[in-house]
């Protein structure tokens, strides 16, 4: 049983955190948002992208929920965890779509990304030293070049035979100044 408030104390405002977006949430749910929103994506489309709040691909690219499977790390980089989950969509939608098609998977890297601190010696270290990760992995995660790391996370998305054939892959550069993101690799 869920037990809490949908109003703040008096006195109290929930002005961040959880505790203000469940307010909206409250919203939400009474406007019917959730309504209809099925399991495979309206666009065929599965996005990877970062998690700067700035590149928030529901609002870059006007998604509605039940649009588009989104997975965001820091960078949007392809890891082996990002290859196991296109893997799983991929055999998920072999069931649902006998032939033709499956989706497209869009590799979005972005302008100004935090992720080029990984190429600073000392950002990394520190940060290999904490996580107990490969300081060389971790270099190759920086983003300084993102049209180079987005077609490079294609290629990697490409080459992965654990992803099926039917699997479309694209790259992409979101740039925050313009608002606007502009293709580097074709699907
Ligand atoms: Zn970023």
């Amino acid at each position: 049983m869920i037990s809490q408030q949908t109003h703040p104390s008096p006195g109290r405002k929930p002005a961040t955190g959880m505790a203000a977006a469940l307010a909206r949430n409250r919203e939400f749910a009474a406007a019917t948002g959730h309504e209809g929103a099925v399991v495979l994506p309206n666009l065929r489309l599965f996005v990877i992208t970062c998690l700067d709040p700035r590149v928030d691909p529901a609002r870059v690219l006007d998604l509605g929920l039940g649009d588009a499977i989104v997975v965001r790390n820091v960078g949007g980089r392809v890891t082996p965890e990002v290859i196991d989950d296109v893997a799983f969509i991929s055999q998920i939608a072999e069931g649902a779509i006998p032939d033709g098609p499956l989706f497209e998977v869009a590799v979005i890297h972005h302008t100004q990304c935090g992720a080029g601190a990984l190429a600073d010696d000392g950002f990394r270290r520190r940060y290999a030293a904490r996580t107990g990760s490969e300081e060389s992995l971790l270099r190759e995660r920086a983003i300084l070049d993102p049209a180079a790391t987005a077609k490079a996370d294609v290629a990697r998305l490409r080459s992965a035979a654990s992803i099926s054939a039917r699997v479309r892959v694209s790259g992409h550069v979101y740039d925050v100044s313009t608002g606007l993101v502009e293709p580097v690799v074709d699907p």
